[in-house]
């Protein structure tokens, strides 16, 4: 049996197909690239049974992965996060099955690192031995580390004002780090001008066809923990949109598997009001969005003022009767409190946005009382110490506590 049923990569604007022997970046058209599976060879050797004496990572779904030789796998163990039901939460938005999947317990401490161990394996298998990329700070640590233990070099560049924790990452990795006075397209440009002088492969958002694989686990780990049952809404805090890409694409090949079955899940995309480029197209019932100037949030990792994947977000979105909602700083760490405070989860803002978005959602009626909704956790919260403000009592040695 083999380790992937991989097939070749498609562009889905123009359909023009790629090999998967070779390195990719994106289409001639521009587009990024999707790949494909041999869905019917996976359909006739694999079935939901063969997973259950497998590992608890995301490397249990090889054959839906792009990797074909198992000995370039490079894995810190990332994957198979818990799906923890949220009663207490749940009980204040009058959500009876509101569920997290907490991508806080990652190694690198935010899902960016599903993105990475696949794409940092594929780059492997295909003889990557340097590679850059702009960040938000969150996919720059995980791809750092993550090319640190297949021994590929790498380059990042990042704004100056994103998350600290993320710039140590990186630079304990061994990575080259450069810091930029912007923001990440200002990081975009300078990556994208120097991986065409120097030998540099180009693992910006989508410009590789593999991290949206990696992503796409968190649909098949959603789907496998209901017992290969859909939940009725996904909300998922998006900047880039892969993640949100990714869980679609994996749904949609679960379904042609004949794995899950009816309707697939309303997918959100939930965005900050300071950046809300993909909010502003699906209300305009755009299939595009337009650069979003002067972005400014506190969730990082959605600070993302135009996506080069806007337009398979959009389509996921109208594909499956979702929605997109922004949420303004405020509201998204006044949620981050109620989610502490009432289930012991200190989220990251993102995945503090996204419940917000819950319960704006349910208070309007576009959420059912009685739906499975899952929230996305995207990362821990412990990543971002300056998003709680506190001041404790201080006291002396032998003071009393106040009563
Ligand atoms: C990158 C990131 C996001 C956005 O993910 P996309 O898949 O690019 O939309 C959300 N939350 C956190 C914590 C991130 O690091
Ligand atoms: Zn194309």
């Amino acid at each position: 049996m083999k380790y992937s049923y991989v097939s070749h990569l498609y562009c889905p604007k123009c359909s023009s197909t790629y090999s998967t022997k070779d390195q990719q970046q994106l289409c001639t058209c521009g587009s990024p690239l999707l790949v494909a599976y041999d869905m019917e060879g996976i359909k006739k050797n694999l079935t939901p049974d063969h997973l259950k004496d497998r590992k608890p990572d995301l490397w249990r779904y090889h054959e839906l992965l792009p990797v074909e030789d198992e000995s370039n796998v490079v894995s810190l163990g990332e994957g198979m996060t818990p799906l923890v039901h949220l009663p207490r939460l749940g009980d204040a938005m009058s959500l009876e099955n509101l569920y997290i999947k907490d991508e806080g317990l990652v190694p690198t401490g935010s899902f960016k690192a599903r993105g990475a161990a696949v794409g940092v394996s594929k780059a492997k298998e295909l003889g990557v031995e340097a590679l850059a990329m702009p960040t938000n700070g969150n996919a720059g640590a995980a791809w750092a580390l993550y090319a640190a233990r297949a021994g590929i070099r790498s380059t990042i560049v990042m704004p100056e004002d994103a998350p600290e924790i993320t710039r140590n990452e990186v630079a304990i990795s061994g990575a080259d780090l450069y810091l930029v006075n912007g923001l990440i397209s200002d990081a975009g440009k300078i990556v994208g001008s120097a991986v065409k002088d120097q030998e540099l492969y180009d693992v910006s958002t989508l410009k590789e066809p593999y991290r949206i694989e990696g992503k796409k686990t968190m649909g098949l780990e959603i789907a496998e923990q209901f017992g290969f049952n859909m939940p009725d809404v996904i909300l998922y805090p998006t900047g880039g949109g892969v993640g949100l890409i990714g869980i679609h694409k994996a749904l949609k090949e679960l379904r042609t598997l004949g794995w899950v079955k009816g309707d697939l899940p309303r997918l959100v995309a939930v965005q900050a009001s300071g950046c809300a480029p993909i909010v502003k197209a699906w209300e305009a019932g755009e299939r595009e969005s337009e650069f979003w100037h002067d972005s400014e949030t506190k969730a990082f990792g959605i600070n993302v003022p135009k996506a080069l994947g806007d337009f398979l977000v959009l389509d996921a979105l109208y594909e499956t009767d979702g929605c997109a909602i922004a949420i303004d700083d405020t509201e998204m760490l006044r949620e981050q409190k109620h989610v502490a405070n009432l289930e012991g989860n200190f989220v990251c803002p993102e995945g503090a946005a996204a419940f917000a978005a819950a319960r704006r959602l349910r208070e309007n009626g576009w959420i059912a009382e009685d739906e499975k909704v899952v929230v996305l956790n995207t990362g821990a919260g412990i990543k971002y110490p300056d998003t709680v403000d506190i001041d404790p009592i201080m006291l002396e040695k032998g003071d009393v506590l106040p009563k």
